[in-house]
């Protein structure tokens, strides 16, 4: 594998006429990382993956790998791994052709492109299926051969755009942790495109959140989990509730959001201007004695747990998850701590 530090995008920017889908993204990919760029559709996150294949000139700026700039190299020159949603294979060639092809394209010896095809196929637990074609297997065993012959090539780095798409969702579950452990096992540089929050959590090392082409936040898993630093982030991350508050300072990084008699300590700065407060259905507390007041109104059986709409009496609705069985028409309190509030400017109708 051919090694190197650190993939570098140098505020890169790709327009489409006069529309930027991408626009001056920065940001430092280090060797054995996993990255995933999450955001929801049109958010220019395919974009930013086909302009680091080559697939896609830039508009403006570099992308290097380590000193070396790339940008003006076609795809084949780069040499990254592919996997895409649609898995792409060759229909006409087997399984084991399919993953062989990239090896005997550059020109590796016949004994070791067999020997290397069949080491990816036991990887990626297909080693009895080498001679199907790809219509003779199912959605996953596709990707997964599209995923062995992306890294039988042992490429600097794999590009994934939401390869796990077209699977139901156990086997997105299951698919999801090969993945990671190939990642890890074979020792991949990863940049992965999804949609899916539950996905860039549970694969990522680091997630790049975007919207209308920009980067709006870049951490760990459990930084973006805990502290979206704006609101748009934070529905993202299943901050499901938004309520339009007034907002006071609370001491250093901490501010006091009060609506119609729900009182919060929140985190972060009281925003000058309309401010609302956000937290997730999980974070609300059905307490027996203080907090608001709230009647139960539509509750959804989630298996674990239950879902409910709680109507505050200004009619506004707040959802819960309970662990309890909750009815609808029952009267309830609840609180949320002050740890799982993130205050914001903006506005509820914009949430
Ligand atoms: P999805 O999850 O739906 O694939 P995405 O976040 O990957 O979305 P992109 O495919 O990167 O989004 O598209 C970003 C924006 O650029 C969108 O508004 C899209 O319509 C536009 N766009 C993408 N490709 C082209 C193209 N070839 N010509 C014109 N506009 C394009």
């Amino acid at each position: 594998m051919q090694a190197f530090q650190e993939l570098r995008l140098d505020h890169i920017s790709r327009h489409f006429a006069n529309h930027a889908a991408l626009r001056e993204l920065d940001l430092t990919i280090r060797a054995g990382e996993f990255i995933s760029l999450l955001g929801p559709s049109g958010c220019g996150k395919s974009t930013a993956l086909n302009c680091i294949a080559g697939l896609l000139s830039l508009t403006s700026g570099q992308i290097r790998l380590d000193n070396k700039r790339i940008d003006v190299l076609p795809p084949e020159q780069r040499g990254f791994g592919m996997v895409f949603q649609n898995y792409a294979l060759f229909p006409h060639m087997s399984v084991r052709k399919n993953i062989a092809f990239g090896l005997e394209m550059r020109g590796v010896g016949r004994a070791e492109v067999a020997a290397r095809v069949e080491k990816a196929l036991k990887l990626v637990r297909l080693d009895n299926l080498g001679e199907r074609l790809p219509g003779q297997l199912s959605g996953g065993q596709q990707q997964r051969v599209a995923i062995a012959r992306a890294a039988v090539i042992e490429p600097p780095l794999v590009l994934m755009d939401e390869p796990l798409s077209n699977l139901d969702a156990k086997l997105r579950i299951e698919m999801r942790h090969e993945i990671r452990r190939l990642h890890n096992e074979l020792g991949l540089t990863t940049i992965y495109v999804t949609h899916d929050q539950d996905e860039a959590l549970s694969l990522s090392d680091r997630i790049v959140v975007m919207r209308d082409g920009v980067k709006r936040q870049e951490g760990t898993p459990e930084e973006l989990y805990a502290r979206p630093q704006t609101l748009d982030v934070a529905l993202f991350m299943g901050f499901r509730n938004v309520l339009e508050v007034s907002a006071h300072p609370a001491g250093p990084g901490r501010v006091r959001a009060e609506t119609a008699g729900l009182q919060m300590e929140g985190v972060g700065e009281a925003p000058v201007g309309p401010a609302v407060a956000a937290f997730r259905p999980d974070d609300v507390v059905l307490t027996d004695g203080d907090g608001l007041p709230a009647q139960v109104g539509q509750v959804e059986y989630c298996g674990r747990d239950w879902l409910a709409d709680l109507r505050l009496p200004d009619g506004r609705v707040v959802l819960a998850r309970s662990h309890l069985a909750l009815n609808s028409g029952e009267a309830v309190r609840f609180t949320v701590p002050a740890d799982r509030v993130r205050v914001f400017s903006g506005d509820a109708a914009a949430a």
